[in-house]
C-alpha cells in the first residue's frame, strides 16, 4: 500500500482545488508546497484584489483561449465560471462583477479568496505540507516514489500543479517541466505571457505613468530596419501587412516601454516571435473614429477654429502630452495653426494618431510575466480526466499545462477548473 492515495504537488490555485476535491471524495490526500505559505500568487493577483474569474459562461472561457480552448470543455463542464462564483460565495466570499466583466471579491481582498480556498482544502481532510518541495519523482510498482527535501514517500496517484516559470520569486521555477519530460511528456517551449513590453521609443519615458483608457494595439512585423528605432518618423509597418495579433483596452506608458491590460494581452505574440526587434506595436489612439472621419474632423476644425494651435485642438481628443507626440511624429510643429495645415500634413497627422508605430525591444521576461505560455503538451493529456497519456495515474492541472489565457480572470478559471477535474477523476 502506498503512503498516500494521492499526492498533489504545488499549493497554488490548481493544487488547492485539486487536493480539496480529491480529499472530499474520500481520497487520502497530501498537498506538497515549496513555499512557507500556500497560494502566494493568489495573494498578489489582480493588484492584491484577485480577479478570480470572468462574468461569462463556459463557452466564453473556451473562446478566450482560442485554439487550445477546446481542451477545457470537460474541466469547465465540471466547474464553470458560475460554479466558481457559487463556490466562493458558499465559502463566505461575496463577489462583484466590474464593468470589464472581471469578477473580484466584494472586499477587494485577495487574502479572502485564498483563506476560502485554504478553508475548503482543510475542511476536506487533505493534509498540507509546507516548505516541502518535491525534488524527484519516479515510477514505482503500484504508483510513484516522491523525494522531497525532507523525506521519501509513495503515492498511488500524483497530480502535478507546480505552475509555470514566471515570477520565479514565488516558487514557480518550472520544476514540473523536468518531471513531466522525464516521464515521457513533450514540453512546448515555455515563454513569458501577459508581460510588460520594452521599447526604445524616446518619448515613452516622458509620458511614464500616463494611462490611455482605450487604445487598439496591433503587433506587426516590420521590414523597417534602417529607420531610427528610437521612435523617429517611420514608414508604416502595416504596409508589410503581417499583423500577428490585436487587442483593444487600457494602455500605460512606463519608463521602459508599455504596460497595462492591452500591452500584456498582446505580449505573447512578441515572446513567441524569434526576432522581437522586428516587431512594432501599431497603436490606434482613437479607435472609435475611422481615418476618413478624423481627417474630415480636422478639416472642419481648420475652418471653424483655424487660428487655434494644433496642440490645443488635439488635446481635446487625447492626453495633452500625447498630442505633442502625434505632432512630433508627423513632423509638424505644435504651435502651427489648424488652418495652415496642408492636406498632406493633415493625413500624416491622422496617420500618427491612428497608426503610431512603437518599436519593440523585447519584454520584461519571466521575472514580470503574469503567466507562462507553453508547458505540458495538451495532446498528451486526456482532457476528460487530465491524466497524462504517457504514464498511468499521473495527472496535470493549472499553468503547468500548455494553456494561457488573456487578462480578465481567465487564468484562475482554468486553474480552478482543471484542478477540480483532476481531483474529481484521480
Ligand atoms: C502578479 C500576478 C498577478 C496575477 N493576477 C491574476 C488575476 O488577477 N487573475 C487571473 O486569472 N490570473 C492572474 N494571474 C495568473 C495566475 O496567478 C496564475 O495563472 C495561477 O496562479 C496559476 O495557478 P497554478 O495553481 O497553476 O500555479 P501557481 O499559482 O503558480 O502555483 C504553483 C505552486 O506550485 C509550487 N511549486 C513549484 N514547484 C514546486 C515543487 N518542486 N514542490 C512543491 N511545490 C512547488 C509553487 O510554490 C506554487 O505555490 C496573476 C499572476 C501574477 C504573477
Amino acid at each position: 500500500m502506498p503512503d498516500w492515495q494521492v499526492v498533489v504537488v504545488g499549493a497554488g490555485a490548481a493544487g488547492l482545488m485539486a487536493a480539496a476535491r480529491a480529499a472530499r471524495r474520500g481520497r487520502q490526500t497530501l498537498l506538497l508546497e515549496k513555499n512557507r505559505k500556500p497560494g502566494v500568487k493568489i495573494l498578489m493577483s489582480g493588484g492584491t484584489r484577485c480577479n478570480l474569474t470572468h462574468a461569462t459562461d463556459a463557452r466564453g472561457i473556451v473562446e478566450a483561449y482560442g485554439s487550445s480552448g477546446r481542451f477545457l470543455h470537460s474541466a469547465l463542464a465540471a466547474l464553470g465560471p458560475q460554479d466558481v462564483v457559487a463556490l466562493f460565495e458558499a465559502e463566505g466570499v461575496p463577489t462583484k462583477v466590474e464593468e470589464t466583466g472581471k469578477v473580484f471579491p466584494k472586499s477587494n481582498k485577495a487574502a479572502d479568496v485564498l483563506a476560502a480556498l485554504i478553508r475548503a482544502m482543510r475542511g476536506s481532510g487533505a493534509e498540507l505540507a509546507l516548505e516541502e518541495p518535491l525534488e524527484d519523482l519516479r515510477i514505482e510498482a503500484g504508483g510513484f516514489r516522491l523525494v522531497t527535501r525532507r523525506r521519501e514517500l509513495t503515492a498511488g496517484k500524483v497530480i502535478l500543479t507546480s505552475g509555470g516559470k514566471s515570477y520565479p520569486g514565488c516558487g514557480t521555477t518550472g520544476d514540473g517541466y523536468r518531471w513531466a519530460q522525464a516521464l515521457g511528456h513533450t514540453i512546448v517551449r515555455p515563454r513569458p505571457a501577459l508581460v510588460p513590453i520594452r521599447s526604445d521609443a524616446a518619448w515613452l519615458p516622458e509620458l511614464k505613468g500616463i494611462t490611455i483608457p482605450d487604445v487598439l494595439v496591433r503587433v506587426a512585423e516590420t521590414d523597417d530596419t534602417s529607420a531610427n528605432r528610437q521612435g523617429g518618423p517611420r514608414r508604416s509597418p502595416l504596409t508589410r501587412g503581417d499583423v500577428l495579433t490585436q487587442r483593444r483596452g487600457s494602455f500605460l506608458c512606463t519608463h521602459f516601454g508599455v504596460s497595462g491590460p492591452v500591452a500584456l494581452d498582446v505580449s505573447r505574440a512578441i515572446t513567441g516571435h524569434d526576432q522581437p526587434r522586428m516587431l512594432d506595436l501599431v497603436c490606434d489612439f482613437l479607435p472609435e473614429v475611422d481615418e476618413e472621419s478624423l481627417a474630415e474632423q480636422l478639416a472642419r476644425e481648420a475652418q471653424s477654429a483655424g487660428k487655434r494651435r494644433l496642440g490645443t485642438i488635439l488635446a481635446q481628443w487625447t492626453v495633452g502630452r500625447l498630442a505633442e507626440v502625434f505632432l512630433q511624429r508627423a513632423a509638424i510643429a505644435a504651435d502651427r495653426r489648424a488652418a495652415d495645415l496642408s492636406k498632406v500634413e493633415r493625413l500624416r497627422l491622422v496617420g500618427s494618431m491612428k497608426r503610431l508605430a512603437i518599436p519593440v525591444a523585447g519584454t520584461l521576461g519571466f521575472e514580470k510575466a503574469e503567466v507562462t505560455a507553453g508547458g505540458v503538451a495538451l495532446d498528451e493529456v486526456d482532457s476528460r480526466t487530465l491524466q497524462g497519456k504517457r504514464v498511468a495515474n499521473l495527472y496535470f492541472a493549472g499553468e503547468l499545462l500548455d494553456l494561457d489565457g488573456p487578462i480578465g480572470g481567465y487564468n484562475f478559471q482554468a486553474a480552478f477548473s482543471t484542478g477540480w477535474l483532476a481531483g474529481e477523476r484521480c
